[in-house]
């Protein structure tokens, strides 16, 4: 009876505790600067995005595909928009048609900063030209939108930073730290071997070059509104990116004629060996920064729910293992693994000598191909397989998040909308900063644009298209983020 009253009596204390918390549990206030008033020019970046639309400058895993007379074109174009740049910065032209420009800083003893951005898009998948509501590469203005390929991925963003600059510079501002502005030109590649952005880096690494912070694409800003629960813009600012490697795994077998089949196949064996690899699926975590997300995410919403946000650091366990059986959600916290391809037999009546799949890893920060390998071995019942790695690429380093750029970010964006919540996030595909981690410790994957999620899912897909009230605060924000990044 005695440890009734005790649980009760701890129950009641928790409670009351828990009612108490979640009312102080408020974003902490943070000492911010005033935001520099800035004039952006709208009109003039929406021309010359749509202008920089209609350059079809796509690229292919093989060069000799690529349209490089585009390249070319695209290049004179900016040469044409951006007369101060290419005034007062100087260019140089990396690996087939990369460019970084150099803005020389008045204090050579401080480490410059990067704006990075990519000149490429994806094509338009066969078929589905007719399906746009505007052809693809017709850099048409509605009046609502600005519609066409690129114009979320990533060229709303790379004539953004060209902009923002360019009027820097007719203002008469002067850095003092450098400012490159680096443009690659095949990010949209997988594994390109003649990537531009490695070769950037790897020149800033020739040159001696170590940067105080690198700004590339990877997050924006999402209206996140759950009824009675948050609403807020989630500024997500991913601070690294999952690694992806590819494995086949292959059973062999005697083969023979299939009129007299054994009791299994090789891919009847390889069936229990995807079943043992799908159920034995990496550890979930939270890690730092999803614990922090939550956290940032709790302090805004109502007091019912921030009952439940205070006692996060409880609630851990339960919140992984809800998580992980919401894709999305789940591919935030743990290595997932994809069973994408199965090789079997040739012929309808030959049994396979050698039947195999391919499985594709997307790793978590410190999850390296070696821990891959081990796991499938680790996981996989039938001892008698071959694993082969084919292709991948590790997870990015975590940058950190007392950073100078990370604090500006968050600071501008919260500023300039009181709704506005930064956060941490975690990049699930690639961008061209992952390159740059020799040469900088600070990368930051983020795009200061409003959009909704549904705006997000047409990019590399039919109808990309930018929302023309997103444009303004992004100007703005470039413009400021150069200022309060290079002052000091
Ligand atoms: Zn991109």
């Amino acid at each position: 009876m005695i440890f009734l009253w005790i649980f009760l009596g701890l129950l009641g204390l928790f409670i009351v505790v828990t009612l108490i918390r979640a009312a102080f549990f408020k974003p902490e206030k943070v000492e911010t600067m005033p935001l520099t008033e800035e004039s952006v020019d709208i009109d003039r970046y929406c021309t010359n995005l749509c202008d920089a639309i209609k350059i079809k400058t796509i690229s292919n895993y093989d060069r000799d595909l690529v349209d490089w007379a585009e390249f070319d074109k695209f290049h004179a174009f900016l040469e044409e928009r951006y007369p101060l740049i290419h005034k007062t910065m100087t260019k140089t032209k990396i690996a087939d048609a990369s460019l970084v420009f150099k803005w020389e800083g008045t204090d050579p003893s401080l480490d410059g900063i990067a704006l990075l951005g990519h000149q490429d898009v994806v094509p338009i998948a066969e078929g589905t030209e007719k399906d746009w509501e505007h052809p693809p590469f017709d850099g048409v203005n509605d009046g609502e939108f600005i519609w066409g390929r690129g114009a979320m991925d990533m060229k709303n963003h790379l004539i953004a930073v060209m902009e923002s600059v360019e009027s820097l510079i007719a203002e008469g501002y002067q850095p003092k730290r450098t400012v490159y502005i680096c443009l690659g030109h095949n990010e949209e590649v997988v594994a390109a071997p003649d990537n531009g952005a490695k070769a950037i880096a790897k020149y800033f690494e020739e040159q001696g070059v170590h940067l105080e912070a690198v700004l590339d694409e990877g997050g924006a800003i999402l209206p996140a509104t759950v009824k009675g629960v948050v609403d807020c813009n989630l500024a997500g600012v991913g601070i690294a990116e999952k690694g992806s490697v590819n494995y086949k795994i292959s059973v062999n077998a005697k083969g023979g004629h299939s009129s007299q089949p054994p009791e299994h196949t090789a891919l009847g064996h390889l069936a229990d060996v995807i079943k043992d690899i799908e159920k034995h699926q990496f550890k979930a975590t939270m890690p730092d920064f999803v614990y922090d997300l939550f956290t940032s995410i709790g302090k805004r919403s109502t007091y019912p729910a921030k009952l439940l946000f205070c006692n996060l650091w409880l609630l851990k366990p339960l919140v992984v293992k809800i998580m992980t059986k919401i894709p999305p959600a789940a591919s935030l916290i743990r290595t997932c693994t994809a069973v994408t391809m199965a090789q079997g037999s040739p012929q309808f009546n030959v049994l396979p000598q050698k039947a195999s799949i391919t499985v594709n890893f997307r790793t978590m920060p410190g999850v390296t191909f070696k821990d891959v390998e081990q796991h499938i071995k680790d996981s996989v019942r039938n001892k008698n397989i071959d694993i082969e790695f084919l292709v991948g690429k590790e997870a990015s380093k975590v940058s950190p998040t007392d950073s100078k750029a990370f604090k500006v970010i968050k600071e501008l964006c919260e500023s300039s909308n009181g709704k506005n919540l930064v956060a941490p996030f975690l990049v699930m595909g690639g961008t061209d900063s992952y390159n740059y981690e020799n040469v900088c410790d600070n990368i930051y994957r983020f795009a200061p644009f409003v959009v909704n999620t549904g705006l997000l899912l047409c990019t590399h897909a039919t109808n990309e298209r930018l929302p023309l009230d997103s444009i303004e605060e992004a100007l703005k924000f470039f413009k400021r983020y150069v200022k309060r990044m290079t002052e000091n």
